[in-house]
C-alpha cells in the first residue's frame, strides 16, 4: 500500500473531531511530500534538528507537532514555527519555551505529558505534578505559552484492558483539569494513541493520534 492509500483509510476510520498527526520521524522529506500531496499538513517529529531540516526544505503551510521528549537547550531552534509541542514534562522545560517564544513575540501551544503507562521507562508528569503547576503563580506569569492539553503513552502490551484503562484515567484526568482553565491553561487537545493502538485511544476519548508507521511503514534506525 502506498503512504497515500495508508492515509486513506486510515482517515475513513476517524471521527470528524479526531485530528491526524502523521508521524514523519527518520522518514524521507520525499515520504512527507507524498502524504502533504494527499491533503496532509500535520506532521510530528521527535528530533529537533530533524524537525528544523525539514521544516527548512518543505512547504510553509505544514504544522510541525514536536512529540519527542525535549532537550531543553535545543527549544530555540524550533520556537519561531513549532505549531505544538506534546511532550512537555517539566516546568523548567515550560520556562524555557516560554522565554524563546517570548523572543519571537509569539505564544507557542503546548501539552503537558502525563505518565500513564505502569512502565518504567516513559517519561512524562504524574498527575498531582500537573496539578502543582497549574495551580502555581509562576505558571500564571508565563504569557507566551499556552497549554491546549495533554499528551499520554499506554504501555506496549498485547493486554488491550490495560491500555483502555490506562488511556481512559488520562480522559478523566483531563476532564478534571477543565476546572483549572485559565488564560494560558485550555484544555481541549487530548493528544493520545499511536499506530498500534489508536482505535482504543480514540474509544477512550483522545482527539488527536499521533500516526507514524501505519502511514509510512516501519521505521529503519541505522
Ligand atoms: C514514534 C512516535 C509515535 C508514532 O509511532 P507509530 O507506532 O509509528 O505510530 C507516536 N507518538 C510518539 C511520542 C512517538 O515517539
Amino acid at each position: 500500500m502506498s503512504i497515500q492509500e495508508n492515509l486513506q483509510t486510515i482517515k475513513s476510520t476517524l471521527p470528524i473531531n479526531v485530528q491526524l498527526i502523521a508521524v514523519s520521524k527518520t522518514k524521507p522529506i520525499s515520504d512527507i511530500l507524498e502524504a502533504y500531496n494527499a491533503g496532509q499538513r500535520a506532521f510530528g517529529e521527535n528530533k529537533i534538528q530533524e524537525m528544523v531540516s525539514k521544516f527548512d526544505q518543505l512547504p510553509k503551510d505544514i504544522e510541525w507537532h514536536m512529540i519527542g521528549h525535549l532537550q531543553r537547550n535545543k527549544v530555540k531552534y524550533m520556537a519561531s514555527f513549532v505549531h505544538l509541542i506534546h511532550g512537555v514534562d517539566s516546568f523548567k522545560t515550560l520556562k524555557e519555551i516560554n522565554k524563546q517564544a517570548l523572543k519571537h513575540q509569539r505564544i507557542i501551544n503546548c501539552l503537558l505529558e502525563v505518565k500513564i503507562a505502569s512502565e518504567e521507562t516513559k517519561f512524562g508528569l504524574a498527575i498531582d505534578e500537573v496539578e502543582k503547576i497549574l495551580l502555581s503563580s509562576e505558571f500564571k506569569n508565563l504569557k507566551n505559552i499556552n497549554i491546549q492539553g495533554f499528551m499520554g503513552m499506554a504501555s506496549f502490551t498485547d493486554d488491550t484492558a490495560i491500555i483502555h484503562s490506562e488511556f481512559k484515567n488520562l480522559k478523566s484526568q483531563f476532564e478534571i483539569s477543565k476546572k483549572y482553565t485559565c488564560q494560558n491553561f485550555n484544555p481541549t487537545i487530548l493528544s493520545m494513541g499511536m499506530s498500534g493502538d489508536y482505535t482504543i485511544a480514540i474509544n477512550e476519548g483522545s482527539n488527536m493520534v499521533r500516526v507514524g508507521s501505519a502511514i509510512f511503514g516501519t521505521r529503519n534506525y541505522n
